[in-house]
């Protein structure tokens, strides 16, 4: 919290309200509680059954905003249509195992396979141990075409570790707990996680370059160099300037992984709305209409509603195109063309969003901004008795003008209190990366990320229409209308000027 009122102190003054256009009200005011309500009533009805990508709920989601979209009057930019045909492909783990001396560790059961990969048969390469995977350690050992093993606890940041491997040409990575118990824990939550199969929007390749983390107990790390737990630990801990990893004889080690490959149809809604003088020019406003669908098991309620996540942003996402049809209709319209966007497998990995930037229907260099909405219905436990707030996430990562326009809009019209907390890169929950509006931002498309926060019904069934405060929803969405009416009507484009 500190470091968030610094930044309003600093801040506050430069940013100055401008002067109200009544016109932009008329239309912000059509956004009302009710209308919000009438919306998410439908789609976060336990009818749609949690909108589990690829299932029938989420095919009834889809429809339901296409309906909208068409009934606003806005038109359908894929070829016509308003669907964008979404290909993903399922992986499931078939026979998986390590060999490594006399011994076989089957997956699931003491080893646990992150990847997609389909090897064929049994693939054996030299191994390597390469201690805790810092560059130092790097640095004593060659990897190239080789099985990187390495020793990391929980805590570690196993993603950069197996980044420098890869960057290492390493051809497997072995990440082996030093921790039984913890390691025991970590096989519970992959086998959890990974079992029912992977979603890609990219089709595994056999045999690729990129195959995959091994997650394995020290038991196997010590069986691949036929030495004990002990010894590696041992080695693990001494500075490797000293050579200790050059001591541990390399070895050999044979995995197999096999994959059921799955093709899953899904869908992104767009619905679009050509702007006048600057149409060429756009403005993307997104929310994912997808969600994790119905709880395996257990009793009582198993209908993971998603009222907040994403219900919340879709129906923001409807009513906010709802007003700016209005306004066309009435001659009032953007003078760049606005794309209302729901994306599909949002809660399997950005997926949607990620199909789109990589097929869009508009030129990206065309692609002014990406104003993404992702949970705006509730409050978290640090806002319980706040004035209304959002969390703002992203706005000044890669343009300095659209975080001054963000910041002078809200002065101007909605006075939110706009929370700084999980803007910060080096914040753990790294939300700035874990949205829609990552895929955009990974192209250089300036964003503006607008979320509530982490509450007690996130991801469960709890997640209920009765739940949300639709004023506050209604402020919320007001701003993001805002917002997107001043970058849509402004003379000069906004554009990144940082990297
Ligand atoms: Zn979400």
């Amino acid at each position: 919290m500190k470091r968030f009122l610094l930044l309003v102190l600093i801040c506050g003054s430069w940013f100055k309200p401008f002067a109200q256009d009544p016109v932009a009200q008329r239309y912000a005011n059509q956004i009302t509680p009710q209308d919000l309500k009438d919306l998410l009533s439908i789609l976060a009805s336990d009818a749609m059954e949690g909108r589990e990508t690829g299932k029938r709920g989420q095919k009834m989601a889809a429809a339901f905003v296409r309906a909208n979209f068409e009934d606003m009057g806005l038109t359908g930019p894929v070829d016509g249509g308003y669907f964008q045909p979404v290909e993903l492909y399922t992986s499931i783990p078939g026979d998986i195992y390590v060999k490594a001396g006399q011994s076989k560790f089957i997956n699931f059961e003491s080893v646990a396979y992150y990847g997609s990969a389909d090897t064929g048969g049994e693939v054996t390469l030299p191994a390597v141990f390469a201690g805790k995977g810092r560059k130092e350690d790097f640095d004593q050992v060659n990897v190239d075409g080789k099985a990187a093993v390495v020793s990391l606890g929980g805590e570690a940041d196993f993603r950069s570790v197996i980044a420098l491997a890869r960057e290492r040409k390493a051809k497997m990575v072995f990440v082996c707990n030093p921790d039984p118990n913890e390691f025991k824990e970590m096989l519970n939550q992959f086998k959890g996680f990974l079992s029912g199969g992977m979603l890609s929007t990219k089709k595994p390749e056999a045999n690729s370059q990129n195959a995959g983390v091994f997650f394995a107990s020290p038991d196997v790390a010590a069986k691949i160099f036929n030495t004990t737990p002990e010894k590696l630990a041992k080695a693990t801990a001494e500075d490797p300037a000293k050579g200790a990893l050059k001591k541990l004889k390399p070895s050999v080690v044979t995995y197999k992984t096999a994959m059921a490959v799955k093709v899953l149809k899904t869908e992104n809604v767009l619905g679009f709305l050509e702007g006048t003088d600057k149409k060429d020019e756009i403005v993307v406003i997104t929310s994912h209409y997808d969600h994790i669908g119905k709880k395996a098991g257990g009793e009582g309620d198993l209908i993971n509603n998603g009222a907040d996540d994403d219900g919340s942003g879709t129906v923001s996402v409807l009513e906010i195109a709802q007003s700016f049809a209005q306004a066309k209709k009435d001659g009032a319209g953007p003078r760049r063309s606005i794309l209302f966007m729901t994306v599909t497998g949002e809660e399997k990995g950005l997926l949607g969003s990620d199909y789109y930037t990589q097929h869009p229907v508009f030129p990206l260099d065309k692609t002014v901004v990406d104003l993404n909405i992702d949970m705006v219905g509730r409050r978290d436990p640090e806002h319980k008795d706040s004035a209304p707030y959002v969390y703002v996430i992203g706005s000044d990562k890669l343009s300095t003008e659209l975080h001054k326009l963000s910041e002078a809009t809200n002065k101007t019209y909605t006075n939110l209190i706009f929370d700084y907390t999980y803007n910060d890169e080096n914040h753990p929950t790294n939300l700035y990366k874990r949205s829609d509006h990552w895929n955009f931002a990974k192209n250089n498309i300036p964003i503006i990320f607008y979320f509530d926060g982490i509450h007690e019904d996130y991801h469960q069934p709890s997640d209920e229409v009765g739940k949300i405060e639709f004023d506050l929803l209604t402020k919320r969405a007001q701003c993001v209308f805002y917002t997107a009416w001043e970058i849509a009507n402004r003379e000069q484009r906004i554009v990144p000027d940082k990297k």
